[in-house]
């Protein structure tokens, strides 16, 4: 578990470079689907579904098959450069791992995904199951369902 106050959410240009560096340094073929595919994922602010990483992609111009998607989310997911989420509905979504143990707000409207990052999260839970069931802890997973403050009405501004 992370500090809470190291909230990284906002994704640099710098970390991309950073990461391709690396990525070339051990050895890795750094393509322009592959390049496509990681700076998507380090701009994209929630997790994405394969459908919507082909969509983002077609949109910037870039055409790839899915078949070659899968290998490259394979490849980011054993790199550790992101990683699978699900939220209860079936769909396996991706995002860039930011580091933070984190959970995410769901609106039920819009469907979008925010990732959100509590403070102590969860900490007294954990001490009381592992106190009363003597259950040694891996991890949780958390999602939240609700509306948004766009669907609420609630415009950025007016916050
Ligand atoms: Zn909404
Ligand atoms: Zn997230
Ligand atoms: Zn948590």
């Amino acid at each position: 578990m992370t500090d809470a106050t190291q909230l990284r959410y906002t994704p640099l240009v710098a970390d991309t470079e950073i990461i391709f560096e690396r990525l070339r340094k051990e050895g890795f073929r750094l393509t322009s689907t592959r390049k496509a595919v990681l700076r998507l994922f380090l701009s994209g602010e929630s997790p994405m579904t394969v459908p919507e990483l082909l969509l983002r992609l077609s949109t910037e111009g870039i055409s790839v098959n899915k078949t070659t998607v899968y290998r490259e989310l394979d490849f980011l997911i054993t790199r550790k450069l992101i990683r699978e989420v699900q939220l209860g509905d079936g769909l396996r979504r991706y995002e860039y791992l930011k580091g933070g143990h984190h959970h995410h707000l769901v609106c039920v409207k819009c469907k979008n995904i925010e990732c959100f990052e509590m403070k102590a999260c969860l900490k007294e839970f954990e001490e009381q199951i592992t106190a009363e069931k003597n259950f040694t802890f891996i991890k949780h997973s958390l999602e939240f369902f609700g509306i948004c403050a766009l669907c609420n009405g609630v415009t950025e501004s007016a916050r």
